[in-house]
């Protein structure tokens, strides 16, 4: 019986991933301040970009609150309201202005009705069950050596990791989206567009980081169920 400790599926696939997605969440959290002092020459605050982003699309129900926290913006599809954090919201930087138009992004992905958004609340449900079910039946699976009970864990865990790898062109089609706009609106230009791009960019990279991490418990879980199915 192999206890599900430390051993070297963790070693090379779980702990490089972390490694990679503590330094994404740094690396964001870094990018975005050090662009939050490129002021931009506008004077759009975050709020003002992810509004006229939404009224160009039509989208004038789409409400913008303001959020505590840092890097908590997000869109709510199911309120319909995009909530800024206080450093987005009301800020005229580059770093502000790319985050609120990446977030005006996702609102017009659900109007227009994008496939993969479509797909991925599709399986919220059966990720959601599947992350709270794999370690229990695998767990279980293992301790007394029932390996359907554990690759059932393995394929519901892998439901959790289809649920980011969907998340992976959601957020590259936003972050598409918010730069364009930003160009064509005449929001931001040059070296400014450039200084959101990176911010974005950084900030897509955290989702890699988690597509990374969930795929390497995937195959460790995986590969642990085989032993256990040897013995
Ligand atoms: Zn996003």
């Amino acid at each position: 019986m192999y206890f599900y400790g430390i051993d070297y599926t963790y070693i090379v696939l779980v702990l490089p991933a972390m490694i990679f997605a503590m330094w994404a969440q740094f690396n964001v959290s870094s990018t975005f301040k050090k662009y939050s002092k490129v002021q931009i020459r506008s004077g759009m605050t975050g709020y003002d970009s992810a509004r006229l982003i939404l009224d160009q699309n039509g989208l004038f129900n789409v409400r913008i609150e303001q959020v505590s926290g840092e890097l908590t913006d997000h869109y709510d599809p199911r309120a319909n309201v995009i909530r800024l954090s206080s450093s987005v919201y009301g800020s005229s930087t580059a770093a502000a202005v790319g985050v609120a138009a990446h977030e005006a992004g996702h609102a017009v992905q659900h109007a227009v009705g994008y496939t993969p958004i479509k797909f991925r609340t599709a399986i919220i449900p059966i990720s959601q069950i599947g992350s709270t079910l794999a370690f229990p039946l695998f767990l279980i699976g293992i301790l007394f050596s029932f390996p359907m009970l554990a690759y059932l864990g393995v394929a519901f865990f892998g439901a959790a990791t289809l649920f980011q790898l969907v998340t992976l062109p959601v957020e590259f089609n936003a972050s598409r989206r918010a730069v364009d706009a930003l160009k064509t609106s005449g929001m931001l230009d040059g070296e400014q567009l450039d200084s959101a791009s990176k911010v974005l960019r950084a900030a897509a990279l955290t989702y890699v980081a988690a597509l990374a991490v969930s795929l390497a418990n995937f195959i460790r879980l995986f590969i642990i169920a085989g032993r256990s199915k040897r013995d």
